[in-house]
């Protein structure tokens, strides 16, 4: 039998326990006291200033699995849940970190003393990244490991490229980066999609498991990158994505956790066929809006609570496509916290907050949601490939639809968003509240409030634009 995520996530914590490391909790995924990050999305945020030298621990090696948000700023994956095989809005992320102690080598020597000994995967189904003026990281691998040289693959700084491999790994516009080397699992030729850094590299053959970050530098806010301290070591291997090469499935969604959040979706939308994407979507964004809520997140009109919000609404309306017409989504929550509330016991604590804030959430959505589907669908048959803008902000405004809901409809028909159009009529509709005097807090400050206060948002990745962008919209 193979190991359940549960008992991977301690094997992992007992391993660098063994090497000496501290385990260290998860941080909560609201970062207190950074403005510079939306949630909390790798597991060196904790250790941030550990690393710039503020902040002095009683140790210097730490592991963790670390609960991650990926649904806005730097690092934003909310457009490829239920697209690709292995992205999620909340995952975990294991990691080993060094402050000051270890460095390159025995960070690569213990990340192939895990997989390769411990788990046991085939040497030959592992290739790796390095940074591409890494001569030292590839000197490691090739004469230390022994990896062969058709194995080891320089990449270079790709910044910017959606899909493209970036081996220089930056917490956000500013903070703690360096260059990194990254492992990736070969899931067989049966499945399409090229080595990293190869054209068709954004198929899900190789997968990405874990990168292997050398911190060396600061970036501040002109760009400019000073050294670190001391070098330090930051890794970040997804639960998930390990676990479905132990448990000898492909897809992050076919491994336990997950199989049993898909049925419990079912359950709830009474669907016959399990492999229906929406039910993939419901069990990630159970997971994502549960431990939100679970760390003080509250459902609003701005900044973290609005991306909450939009992700509670992207879940229900895939209830909707599902036939659904009432409260749903939180009947889910007793199968999360069964799942992981031993690992995570605040989703055992606030699980009466969680189904309550969300079942308040979907009676309120559920008032509009159908109204408001049947005028996209009949903005939708008059469509050829540009949704009206001004439909998309009426959507908005009167029946709370989100841009990025609007948009998420629209690519599964391929047709894109007027984007400018939507933010001429919201900026219209500003201007004649100004004008008329009043205070009208309206949800049209929400992408303002999440674009100032949180650099990396941009309005493009609930946009027309993104659409464009997405070589499998
Ligand atoms: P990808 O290229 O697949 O988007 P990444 O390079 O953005 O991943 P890192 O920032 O290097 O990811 O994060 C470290 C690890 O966390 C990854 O190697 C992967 O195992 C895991 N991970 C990253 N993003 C996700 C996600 N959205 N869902 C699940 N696991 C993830
Ligand atoms: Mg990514
Ligand atoms: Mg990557
Ligand atoms: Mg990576």
């Amino acid at each position: 039998s193979t190991p359940s995520s549960n008992e991977i996530r301690q094997a992992f914590l007992d391993f660098f326990a063994s090497k000496g490391h501290e385990i260290v909790s998860s941080s909560s995924l609201v970062p207190h006291g950074d403005p510079t990050l939306l949630f909390t999305n790798a597991g060196m945020n904790q250790f941030k200033d550990v690393f710039l030298g503020f902040d002095k621990r009683p140790y210097t090696r730490a592991t963790s699995s670390q609960k991650c948000v990926r649904a806005g700023g730097k690092h934003n994956d909310l457009e490829n849940v239920g697209y690709t095989a292995r992205h999620h809005t909340f995952f975990e992320m294991l990691g080993n970190f060094s402050f000051g102690d270890y460095f390159k080598e025995d960070a690569i020597k213990y990340a192939w003393e895990l997989l390769t000994e411990v788990f046991k995967l085939p040497k030959d189904k592992l290739t790796v990244t390095v940074y591409a003026e890494d001569d030292e990281a590839y000197a490691i691998w090739n004469n230390i490991i022994g990896v062969p040289a058709e194995r080891i693959i320089r990449i270079g700084d790709n910044k910017g490229a959606r899909y493209a491999s970036d081996n220089f790994w930056m917490m956000g516009d500013t903070g703690p980066c360096g260059p990194c080397t990254e492992i990736f699992y070969d899931h067989g030729a049966h499945h399409f999609g090229g080595p990293p850094g190869s054209p068709d590299e954004d198929g899900d053959r190789y997968i990405e498991i874990w990168n292997n970050v050398f911190m060396q530098f600061n970036r501040d806010e002109a760009g400019v990158m000073h050294p670190l301290p001391k070098p330090s070591v930051d890794t970040g291997m997804g639960l998930e994505r390990i676990s479905a090469v132990l448990q000898h499935v492909h897809a992050n969604y076919e491994i336990d956790l997950f199989q049993t959040l898909i049925a419990a979706a079912a359950r709830e939308t009474k669907t016959a066929d399990l492999s229906i994407p929406s039910l993939k979507v419901l069990a990630d964004h159970i997971r994502a809006c549960s431990f939100l809520i679970a760390d003080g997140v509250i459902a609003g009109n701005e900044g973290r609570g609005y991306v909450l919000r939009r992700i509670i609404r992207r879940a229900i309306r895939h209830g909707y496509k599902l036939g659904v017409r009432s409260a749903f989504f939180h009947k889910i929550v007793p199968d999360l916290v069964a799942e992981m509330g031993d690992a995570y016991p605040e989703l055992v604590s606030n699980q009466a907050r969680i189904t309550e804030i969300l079942k308040q959430e979907e009676d309120r959505f559920f008032e509009t949601i159908e109204n408001g589907m049947a005028i996209l669908e009949s903005e939708l048959a008059s469509t050829k490939d540009v949704f009206n803008g001004e439909t998309a902000f009426k959507l908005h405004d009167t029946y709370g639809f989100p841009l990025d809901l609007t948009a998420d409809i629209c690519r599964e028909r391929n047709v894109a968003v007027d984007t400018d159009a939507f933010n001429a009529a919201m900026a219209r509709q500003k201007e004649q509240a100004r004008a008329a005097g009043k205070f009208k807090m309206t949800a049209n400050l929400e992408y303002d409030g999440v674009a100032t206060n949180f650099h990396g948002y941009d309005k493009l990745e609930t946009s027309a634009t993104v659409t464009a962008l997405y070589k499998d919209g």
